[in-house]
């Protein structure tokens, strides 16, 4: 698991005299053109073309990365974990279509290419998302983590029943080496239903202890594997929400008092958020339910320290994201927006409780929100479609969902259109390769610093990592900025930072060279 420790070379390099490429980072000098727009009180509106100057400075080299995953028994983490064994080994399987290859299909940074430009023929050309800045690959993670049952995960993934039988039958004994660090298990947060998997737990009931714990476990996963860096993702079960109190987890002081003296409502995954914030370790949440507690992102912010969620966006959530972004854009009314869904692993298990159900419940259902709120046309001002979520467990289909959706919408002259999805996934296929995006651009921005004109030295950016938002259902932004669910804009987003650091605009579509005489 060796990651190199030299700056690799790049697949391009940009001639400009606004980039430099030392040895170290990358430089680029940059115009950030904007529009504002300033409402009159005639209804009219003042449009100001505005620039900022920016430069951007990405350090080059690759440090070595750990990714510990709180849940690493799980389907998630099991799945991952092989997976990354069997591409960095080239182990191939047997199946009765034939022998299958490993590879990083549907990891947006992995198996996806961005349009750098167009040659002298009139021809695009297009890079792999992950050339188009330095950036950590999979087979170089090293991989660690909790979970609450002590299953090795040879045993672990096993018990998944995700992955082919050739292939665990490979990587079994390998995997059979690591086993999960103890965990913090306050049985409250998850299903009554995962009590009988919870053998393998941090004593006491001391949260501060807990949170002390979880940060040892850190340096010495660090220090053990001589990482320069570590990336935590909760992949562990859904919690319910915690109920938000005033003088609890309200502000910075509150919730680190309300975890000194244990109460009741802080909830395991806010305790390893805030173990990452006090290492200045990435933390990523995963799953539907609240971590992020209003204090927690204060002292986020106070520590400078990176956050990310939440809920991973893979199936249902990533093909809604897309569809409504079309429906909405292309004048279409969408009025309602029913989504059923059944599975039968573990997560669906835990689902099948209330409590948690409901975290699940609202993380799907804001996807839509700023989509609809862009259109006023067809919305007016407090309008939305009716939106429906249904989750329901049938253990024989396994990790195998079944996600129906039906969009019923408002078309032209009274007329309606109906439209049915029936979506079939192997939902760990579908998650593992989105914790290896979160993991890779939550490390690449650790090494992103920016300035603007008025600034004397580069810093890094906020806290809340809103350019994750391509892989998550229910992105997290800083307070007071706008959340934006459409999938197209996330991509492009990820794509127009990652050509600004490189000193190149952002791709416009607008192909003015072939429209010219
Ligand atoms: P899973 O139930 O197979 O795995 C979760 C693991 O977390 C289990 O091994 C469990 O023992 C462990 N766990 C529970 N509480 C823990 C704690 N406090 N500390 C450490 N470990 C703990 O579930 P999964 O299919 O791997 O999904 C993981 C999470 O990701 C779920 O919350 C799920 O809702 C979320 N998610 C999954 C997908 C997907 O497509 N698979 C999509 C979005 C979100």
């Amino acid at each position: 698991f060796a990651a190199p420790l030299a700056a690799e070379p790049s697949l391009f390099k940009v001639h400009s005299p606004n980039v430099e490429y030392t040895d170290s980072h990358i430089t680029s000098k940059y115009t950030y053109s904007n529009t504002r727009v300033v409402k009159q009180a005639d209804g009219s509106m003042l449009v100001q073309p505005t620039e900022q100057a920016f430069e951007f400075k990405t350090e080059r080299t690759v440090p070595r990365v750990g990714l510990m995953m709180v849940g690493l028994g799980g389907n998630n983490g099991t799945t991952l974990t092989a997976s990354i064994y069997a591409n960095k080994n080239k182990i191939t399987w047997n199946t009765k279509r034939g022998v299958q290859e490993p590879n990083y299909w549907g990891s947006v940074t992995q198996a996806s290419t961005v349009r750098l430009g167009g040659d002298d023929q009139g021809n695009d050309v297009y890079v792999p998302l992950n050339e188009m800045l330095p950036m950590v690959h999979p087979n170089d993670l090293v991989i660690g983590g909790w979970d609450i049952s002590s299953l090795n995960l040879g045993d672990a993934m096993a018990r998944s029943q995700v992955l082919e039988y050739d292939l665990q039958r490979q990587v079994r004994d390998e995997m059979a080496k690591i086993t999960p660090l103890p965990s913090i298990y306050y049985p409250d947060f998850i299903a009554a239903n995962q009590a009988d998997r919870a053998d393998n737990l941090i004593p006491g009931n001391d949260k501060r202890a807990h949170c002390d714990q979880i940060r040892k476990d850190i340096r010495e996963f660090k220090a053990a594997n001589g990482l320069d860096k570590v990336i935590v993702v909760w992949t562990a079960n859904t919690e319910r929400y915690a109920e938000l109190i005033d003088g609890v987890n309200d502000t910075a002081e509150n919730f680190l008092a309300a975890v000194a003296s244990s109460h009741d409502e802080v909830a395991p995954s806010s305790i390893f958020a805030l173990a990452c914030i006090e290492e200045g370790v990435p933390f990523v949440n995963g799953s539907p339910q609240n971590t992020f507690v209003p204090g927690l992102i204060d002292l986020a912010e106070r520590e400078r320290a990176f956050i990310g969620g939440d809920d991973f966006k893979s199936g249902q959530t990533k093909f809604k994201s897309a569809i409504v972004d079309f429906l909405v854009n292309a004048g279409i009314k969408p009025v309602a927006i029913t989504s059923y869904n059944h599975l039968g692993n573990n997560d669906g298990k835990n689902l099948s409780s209330h409590k948690q159900f409901r975290s699940k419940e609202i993380s799907k259902s804001t996807v839509v929100d700023d989509m609809v709120a862009a259109n006023h046309l067809l919305y007016k001002p407090d309008e939305h479609p009716d939106h429906t979520v249904v989750i329901k467990y049938v253990p024989s289909v396994g990790d195998s969902k079944r996600a129906l959706d039906e969009y019923e919408c408002d078309i032209f002259m009274g007329g309606r259109q109906s439209i049915s999805l029936y979506n079939v996934c192997e939902d760990s296929f579908l998650a593992s390769p989105l914790i290896i995006d979160l993991v890779v651009l939550a490390e690449l921005m650790t090494r992103i610093e920016y300035k603007t004109g008025d600034m004397t030295k580069f810093s890094k950016f906020q806290s809340v990592l809103s350019i994750l938002s391509y892989m998550l259902k229910a992105p997290m932004v800083t307070r007071g900025t706008p959340v934006v669910n459409a999938l197209s804009r996330q991509r492009s987003a990820i794509e127009n930072l990652f050509r600004a650091c490189v000193g190149l605009a952002p791709n416009n579509e607008m192909g003015l060279e072939h429209k010219i005489w």
